[in-house]
Parts: structure tokens; C-alpha cells; sequence
């Protein structure tokens, strides 16, 4: 166990007792220390003509491909996105297999072909190299925290923002990220970076993450206890919670669509898949080495508005082919800064989705 960090998130109870000094060493001796500087020759390029970017980032929480209504799973748990106009990624490959490996993996140069989990924790994230070119980076949380990738930046706990009504004993709806995201865009009018972290597919209380009017696929497991169910139980709660996720995300592109006059560029992303007993698992956290692929295969979404295609002379048809082909959460950070149009020698276009699409 104590060679093995991943292990320690597999056993839900004891992982409490194993989170708590470290939640205590974050906020102490790790908070204090300077990080090293990423990128610091980045610069944000303007082209005439252009509009400002809005990229609005949602990093998900424990959604699996398989059970993504996008990606051709047999039930269609993705209807409201299926309406709108977007780029799916059916085989995305994950940094990680927990939240703690996963976002700051995502967020850094080195990703998980070069992984070095303490290089990546010392050194600045994306978010801290795109806030250096000059773009107000904001994270909203309605979760467990950035894992320092938001240090020293923009971030706002969204369970705040909440109500009694999305917010119950339980934990808050990602409702609140909506909010949040409302209030946040209408603060800055020209280039804007928003990151919204989701409660999502967090288990094992599946059915404790929607509301009831997302209770499609009856009957749930209603406990935390996953073991007094039945697997129809807990599939049936962790696609319901994928439905609302789904809610969630095309309100979010609407609420863009609707009041938002720059170019607009939405990616989601989950942090890491989830076992269903397939194999005899459950949850996730398993070794990256010996992990099952329902843990390692998250889904990715992407709108981007039409306005950006255009004026960033983007082939969207490009994109939609690029879609289809394998992707890895090492994408993500050449790709936000291709579509953000900033330079800097960390950035390799070879990792960037978008690179070969642009006319
Ligand atoms: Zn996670």
C-alpha cells in the first residue's frame, strides 16, 4: 500500500482516513513552496479581424466512454448533446486513473508519456502559462479542489453559488457550475478562459448526483454500499447521473449560444473512466499499468462555435475526421493553446488536435 499510491484509492472507507493528512500537507509546506515557471516566452497571438476567444473547459468527473450516449453506447445517455452540433472523440485514452493523477496530468507539458508526478506538482500548469500571455483564467469548482493547477489564480467554489434546491445534504448539483459560469463570462468581454470541475459520475453514491426528474433508468442503487446491489441497480444510477451530466453540459452551450458574442470554443472532458464490476471491479484508482480500460477511456465532447471556425479559418469537417481517431488527455494542453492561438516553445503542434484542421 504505501509503495503503491494509486492502490489507496481503491477501498472508498479507508480512502478518507488516507485523504485527510494529505488535504492537511497541501495546504501547508506543499502551498507554500514557488512553483517553477511553464512557459514563460508564451505569448497570445491577434489576429485583425478576429473576435476574442472564450474557451470554456469542463473537466469531468469519473464518466466512463462506455456508457457515453455520443460514443455508441447501446442506451442513449447523451440525448440533449446529440442535438447539438458537436465534435465527439469516441477513444480518448486518460493521464490517470484518479482525480489526484489525472488533473494535474492534463493540465501539464509532460503528460503521461513523460510522466514525473513530482515534476508536474512543482511546476505551473496550463492555466498559469495561458494567465501569463494575458488571459483571465477562472476555475470553478464543485468539487474537491484544482490539485494546484489553479494556484494562485481566478477559482470560485461553486457550492457557494448553490441553493437549498440543488443543493442537498448530499452535495451541491452541477447546477452551481452554471451558475458560476454565467457570472463569470459576463466579467470580461475579450479573451477568457473558464474551467469547470464536476461532482459528475462521482461514486459510489451514483444516485445521489441528479436530481429525481433524471431518474430515467429505474430501478437504482440507492446506497453507497455498492455491494447490496444488483449490477442493473448500479448502472442504472451511474446513467442517470451521466443524463444529467449531459443536461449540464448542453445548457452550458446554450447559455454561450445565447449571450455570447466571441468566439466560443467548449471542450469536456472526463478526468478518468469507472469499473462496474466488470473483471470484479468496482470504482476506480487502479495501478495505470494493470488498469482495466473502463477506467482508462473517459469521453471528450467539443462545440465550437461557427463564428470561430470562420474567422480562424478551422475546417470543421477536418476536425470531425481528426474525431475519430485516438486521442489522450496529453491532447489537451497543445490543443487549448492552438485554440487560444498562443505561442511558446513548450507548445508542440504534433499534440495539438486542431493543427492540421486549420486552412
Ligand atoms: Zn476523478
Amino acid at each position: 500500500m504505501r509503495n503503491n499510491k494509486e492502490i489507496r484509492h481503491l477501498v472508498l472507507p479507508m480512502s478518507y482516513l488516507i485523504s485527510t493528512p494529505r488535504v492537511v500537507f497541501d495546504t501547508g509546506v506543499e502551498a507554500q513552496k514557488e512553483l517553477l515557471p511553464l512557459g514563460e516566452d508564451a505569448v497570445k497571438n491577434n489576429k485583425a479581424g478576429v473576435k476574442s476567444t472564450l474557451l470554456v473547459l469542463v473537466v469531468g468527473e469519473t464518466v466512463r466512454a462506455a456508457n457515453w450516449g455520443l460514443s455508441g453506447y447501446e442506451r442513449q445517455t447523451t440525448p440533449n448533446l446529440a442535438k447539438q452540433d458537436v465534435i465527439n472523440f469516441p477513444y480518448v485514452v486518460s493521464c490517470g486513473t484518479n482525480t489526484e493523477v489525472s488533473v494535474p496530468c492534463m493540465f501539464s507539458a509532460l503528460g503521461r508519456k513523460q510522466y514525473d508526478e513530482k515534476k508536474i506538482r512543482s511546476t505551473e500548469s496550463l492555466l498559469h502559462l495561458i494567465s501569463r500571455a494575458g488571459v483571465p483564467v477562472t476555475w470553478i469548482d464543485n468539487q474537491s479542489g484544482c490539485k494546484g493547477v489553479c494556484k494562485g489564480l481566478e477559482s470560485i467554489d461553486a457550492k457557494t453559488l448553490g441553493t437549498p434546491d440543488i443543493c442537498p445534504a448530499t452535495g451541491c448539483y452541477d447546477e452551481t457550475l452554471l451558475r458560476g459560469l454565467e457570472a463569470t463570462m459576463k466579467k470580461v468581454s475579450g479573451d477568457q478562459v473558464v474551467v469547470l470541475h464536476q461532482l459528475g459520475n462521482h461514486g459510489p453514491a451514483y444516485y445521489a448526483r441528479y436530481p429525481q426528474a433524471f431518474e430515467k433508468f429505474k430501478p437504482v442503487c440507492a446506497s453507497s454500499d455498492l455491494g447490496r446491489c444488483t449490477q442493473q441497480e448500479i448502472f442504472n444510477a451511474y446513467d442517470n447521473a451521466i443524463l444529467y451530466t449531459d443536461y449540464i453540459l448542453s445548457k452550458a452551450i446554450d447559455l454561450l449560444k445565447a449571450k455570447e458574442t466571441r468566439n466560443v470554443v467548449f471542450i469536456y472532458v472526463s478526468d478518468h473512466g469507472e469499473s462496474l464490476g466488470e473483471g470484479g471491479f468496482y470504482l476506480h484508482g487502479l495501478p495505470y499499468s494493470i488498469a482495466p480500460k473502463e477506467q482508462t477511456r473517459p469521453p471528450m465532447t467539443w462545440w465550437v462555435s461557427e463564428q470561430y471556425i470562420k474567422q480562424n479559418q478551422f475546417s470543421k469537417e477536418c476536425l470531425m475526421q481528426r474525431a475519430k481517431e485516438p486521442a489522450h488527455h496529453d491532447n489537451l494542453f497543445h490543443t487549448v493553446l492552438g485554440f487560444m492561438n498562443i505561442s511558446t516553445s513548450v507548445y508542440d503542434p504534433a499534440w495539438d488536435l486542431t493543427a492540421k484542421c486549420r486552412k
